[in-house]
């Protein structure tokens, strides 16, 4: 049984040794053994949360450029913020991350704290985040626990009880596991074996440094882990979206409600996301005034885009409509913008998706 061969110190220490020659080299990263900027660790994490490291490398660089220190980013306005994370997704996390910026310049004088209660109190900050950054920037004894190593415990014990309800077993395995020195580094390990050698499918146990401690591998079942309950079916939420021109080419963008999904994000106005398909002419007539519709507008639609979140499947309908009169046109929460100036907006992927569709179909 792997209680009788899995010392922690053993374990820990095949896993450091490993690391000593195999880590990562990541931007937010310092050598092993050395302790990263506090900063770029609370960055780097933020981003990483469902997003894979190969897309976050190049916006970690550009949001340091941008805003070298963490008073740097406290003072840019939202907007930039929002902006400059258009394309990572979970856009909740960036409104976020502006605020726990804000509170560790003026609460905290730029500093961020090394406890994890103190750190759980922080804007965007839950207790993955917060372990992961008192162990990574402040070696302090953490458990951390990501979706590789929940992989890892869970191949080591044999875990049969299915995600998500195994969490809480497969932390406490973790923290039995833990080390008092070297937490950080022994975290990030674990990260990267679960990343390149402990893969979901077909792992590479040969070249693993903890093969000799895993259960999974001696009974040969490792993809059988970790147990996952079955999948819900995801509903799809259908809307008509409108891409509003005027005769000089601008096209009408509005800003989402500050809460919930893609909150305070830039967007083309559409009818509400949901189940039921609504006609476009039904659309129209619900969306816009009388006064809007006796207009001769010319309308075009365009192909369906469709995109998933989460919780849900999304179809979107595209319908273009060339405005005359635009002296007498008037929208709320919103403001005219070149397409090629978009990138200079808060535009999710979904925005852009919708975006392409319309410019590629008329080229
Ligand atoms: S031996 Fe194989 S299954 Fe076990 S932890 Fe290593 S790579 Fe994963």
């Amino acid at each position: 049984m792997i209680e009788q061969k899995l010392s922690q110190k053993s374990f820990s220490t095949a896993i450091l040794n490993w690391y000593d020659k195999h880590a990562r080299r990541l931007p937010w990263r310092s050598p092993p053994g050395e302790r990263p900027d506090p900063y770029h660790v609370w960055l780097s994490e933020i981003m990483l949360q469902q997003t894979t490291v190969v897309t976050v490398g190049p916006y970690f660089d550009k949001f340091l450029t941008l805003w070298p220190t963490v008073h740097d980013m406290a003072a840019a306005p939202l907007d930039d913020i929002l902006t400059a994370w258009a394309g990572l997704g979970y856009y909740a996390r960036a409104r976020n991350l502006h605020k726990c910026a804000i509170a560790i310049s003026e609460e905290f004088n730029g500093h961020f704290p090394k406890d994890r209660d103190q750190l759980l109190s922080l804007p965007g900050i839950g207790p993955y985040t917060a372990a992961a950054i008192a162990a990574i920037a402040f070696d302090k004894s953490e458990v951390v626990v990501d979706g590789n190593i929940e992989r890892i415990v869970s191949r080591l014990y044999r875990i049969d009880m299915p995600l998500p309800a195994a969490k809480k077993k497969i932390t406490v395995r973790a923290a039995e596991l833990t080390p008092l020195q070297r937490a950080g580094d022994y975290a990030q390990a674990l990260m990267d074996i679960g990343a390149t050698i402990c893969s979901p499918r077909a792992p590479t146990c040969v070249i693993c440094p903890v093969a000799d401690f895993c259960n999974a591998r001696t009974a040969e079942d490792m993809e059988r882990y970790p147990v996952k309950a079955p999948k819900k079916v995801k509903p799809t939420r259908r809307a008509v979206i409108f891409w509003l021109e005027r005769e000089d080419g601008f096209v009408f963008l509005r800003r989402r409600e500050e809460k919930g999904l893609l909150g305070g994000m830039m967007e083309f106005p559409s009818t509400e996301w949901q189940e039921e398909t609504i006609p476009v002419e039904t659309a129209i007539k619900n969306f816009f005034s009388n006064d809007f519709q006796k207009r001769e507008n010319r309308i075009t639609e365009k192909a369906m885009v469709r995109h998933t979140f989460t919780h849900f499947h999304l179809e979107l309908q595209p319908v273009v409509i060339s405005i005359k009169e635009m002296d007498k046109f008037v929208l709320p929460h919103g403001q005219w913008a070149e397409p090629r100036e978009f990138g200079r907006y808060a535009l999710p992927t979904l925005m852009t998706k919708v975006a392409r569709i319309v410019i590629k179909d008329r080229d």
